[in-house]
C-alpha cells in the first residue's frame, strides 16, 4: 500500500516549455505552456498584438473586421486568452470590450512582443 511513487517527481519537477513559434520575431526562444497557448497558433497572436495596441479595449466586431476572420472564430480564440487571463472584458452599453491583461501574465518574463 505504500505510495512512494510520488517522491520521485517531486525531485524533478519538469516544468514544460515550447518552442517560440516563428511568427513571434522576439523573446525567449523557449515559452512556458501558458504564453505558448496564447501566441501558439498565429491568428490568435494577431489577435493579442492588436489588443497591445489599442489602448481602450476593442469588441469582437472590431476585432472580426480588423483580422478578416469570423465572428466566432474570434470569438473563440478570445475565449482561449480568457481561459490564461490574458485578456480580460468589461461591458460597455451593450457591447463587450476586450483588453489585453498584461499584468496578469507572464509576457514579459517570456518577453513577447506586442
Ligand atoms: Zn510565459
Amino acid at each position: 500500500m505504500a505510495k512512494k511513487e510520488s517522491k520521485a517527481k517531486e525531485t524533478h519537477p519538469e516544468e514544460k516549455t515550447y518552442k517560440r513559434p516563428t511568427w513571434v520575431k522576439s523573446g525567449e526562444e523557449e515559452l512556458c505552456p501558458d504564453c505558448f497557448k496564447v501566441v501558439g497558433e498565429r491568428s490568435r497572436y494577431n489577435l493579442v498584438c492588436m489588443l497591445g495596441k489599442a489602448k481602450e479595449g476593442m469588441t469582437v466586431g472590431e476585432l472580426t473586421s480588423q483580422t478578416k476572420l469570423r465572428q466566432p472564430t474570434v470569438t473563440h480564440h478570445l475565449q482561449i486568452l480568457k481561459s490564461v487571463d490574458a485578456v480580460a472584458s468589461t461591458e460597455r452599453g451593450r457591447e463587450r470590450v476586450y483588453k489585453l491583461n498584461r499584468d496578469a501574465h507572464c509576457f514579459e518574463e517570456c518577453k513577447i512582443p506586442f
